[in-house]
């Protein structure tokens, strides 16, 4: 497959070197709050890429860290009056729900800041040896950027004059300076810190990829992926530090999710267009349209979410899956149609051409929904075949197997939230008539459609109607069958 390299900025094959497995590390999120969707985006990208390589036969060892210390941690859990680690510990298992909820595949190794601590120390020792980091008078640590003239090579910024020893310690800075940045920082009041062989403080941001990256992966791997924003300062430094210490290259491919704007503008709280996946669920939107509308769009695009764009998706995965039913129903003559063959054979090919360049997600869904309008009025004309059948539900593995939207764990999830919520004492934030619908638990329908059979068996179809017409309205549908009635929530 190739992909776009920012580092190049050519598209590339994406290839393993010297190792069986390709060796990538993507930067995970900072656990002090709940993840909004512009975060899963970029963890959606990254896990379509997975899916797809594993697809194509190829070995992966991906590694994502978890940011537990931070500025924004040790303010948020301040406030909170809870220690960081319990603090951080509610907000990581709620990002592994969410990713979850999403379908997303966990990394084969998830590498925590707070418990690398001395892989940290270790590489602002190998830099403190090549005096390329220096330590300021209150004990913390910064990096000469002075030494590392190759500065600005991923984000190719045009960057101010490199001023030696001016300095920045906080972990956002301004767009378009160059300054040498903390490596550790000294410990200050009552902060959480480490007492270490380099003084008693904490590790900067950019230090822990480095340090884990290189742990898990070596001194150099196959590549490295982040949201755009991540681009400067924090991959520049990555970069800088881990080639100052190791003389090697440090990640040979670099791929970078565009940002997520809401509604055409940058998601932010005060612009009250700010949305985390719980949001979302609360409002009744499904987990797999959310799934479905952030990867429809190429990681390269930048993209516009919107509520319209959510119900297209909504409407989107509710076709494939009726398709999906009505091919694995089947009941249709035996043989083969020629036509629509042809048609399968190429949307699968198409589908795999599509994400093989450069993760063409558009293409291959476009691909996909080809097949979906074909077969169907194939099916609805009388044309299709109990072979086509066959190599279309093939086809349609293969895409979901990528999309995974197939599987309905949809009312499941949002009950979950729904529990998080009551818990949280969050409830009112929930769309109403869903509360109301999902607080009818199984037994209560189980009881209703008993009745109704009941009302059935007495003639009394008045009631049985009625009983019918009650659970449709709170999203469940009757499917009378040979042995008996089932139930499903819409
Ligand atoms: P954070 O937890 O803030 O460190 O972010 C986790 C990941 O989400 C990083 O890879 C960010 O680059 C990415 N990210 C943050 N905001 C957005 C956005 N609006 N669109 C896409 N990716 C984002
Ligand atoms: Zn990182």
């Amino acid at each position: 497959m190739e992909l776009f390299n920012t580092l190049s900025g050519t598209i590339e094959a994406l290839t393993p070197v010297g190792a069986p497995a390709l060796r990538m590390y993507a930067c995970g999120p900072t656990v002090y709050d709940y993840g909004h969707i512009g975060n899963f985006r970029t963890f959606l990208h990254v896990d379509v890429l997975r899916r797809f390589l594993r697809q194509q036969g190829m070995a992966i060892e991906h590694v994502m860290n978890v940011t537990d210390v931070d500025d924004k941690i040790i303010r948020n859990a301040g406030n909170a009056g809870q220690p960081i680690a319990e603090y951080t510990a509610k907000f990581e298992r709620a990002f592994f729900e969410d990713m979850d909820a999403l379908g997303v595949e966990r990394p084969e190794q998830i590498a925590h800041a707070t418990e690398a601590i001395p892989e940290m120390v270790t590489l602002i020792e190998k830099l403190a040896a090549k005096d390329i980091a220096y330590q300021t008078e209150d004990g913390s640590w910064y990096f000469r950027l002075s030494r590392f003239p190759e500065y600005g090579k991923l984000s190719k910024k045009d960057l101010e004059n490199i001023e030696d020893g001016a300095r920045v310690d906080v972990d956002e800075y301004e767009k378009d300076a160059a300054r040498d940045f903390a490596l550790w920082k000294a410990v200050k009041g009552a902060e959480p810190s480490w007492d270490t062989s380099i003084g008693k403080g904490r590790p900067g941001w950019h230090i822990e990829c480095s340090a884990m990256a290189m742990k898990f992966l070596g001194d150099s791997f196959d590549l490295h992926a982040g949201g755009e924003d991540l681009m400067f300062p924090h991959h520049e430094n990555e970069i800088a530090q881990s080639e100052s210490a190791s003389g090697k290259t440090f990640a040979r491919h670099w791929m970078h999710v565009r940002f997520l704007l809401v509604e055409g503008k940058k998601m932010s709280k005060s612009e009250g267009n700010f949305y985390t996946l719980r949001d979302l669920l609360l409002k009744g939107y499904r987990a797999s349209a959310i799934r479905f509308l952030l990867i429809s769009v190429p990681y390269r695009h930048q993209m516009n979410f919107t509520f319209d764009g959510l119900t297209e998706s909504t409407n989107a995965v509710d076709r494939l899956r009726t398709f999906d039913q009505r091919m694995k129903k089947g009941g249709f003559p035996e043989g083969l149609d020629p036509e629509i063959a042809a048609a399968t054979a190429k949307a699968s090919t198409d589908y795999t051409a599509s994400l093989a360049n450069d993760l063409n997600t558009a293409e291959a869904r476009a691909a996909i929904f080809d097949l979906v309008r074909a077969a169907n009025s194939a099916a609805d004309s009388g044309t299709l075949r109990a072979g086509n059948v066959v190599e279309i539900l093939k086809a349609l593995a293969l895409f979901d197997g990528v999309f995974a939207v197939l599987e309905d764990r949809d009312a499941e999830i949002t009950r979950a939230a729904l529990t998080w919520a009551e818990a949280e004492g969050r409830i009112e934030e929930a769309d109403a008539s869903l509360v109301e619908t999902l607080a009818f638990g199984d037994a209560d329908i189980d009881a209703l459609v008993a009745e109704r059979t009941q009302a059935k068996k007495t003639r009394n179809f008045a009631r049985a109607d009625s009983i019918r017409n009650e659970l449709l309205a709170k999203g469940i549908m009757l499917e009378d069958g040979k042995d008996g009635v089932r139930w499903k929530r819409k």
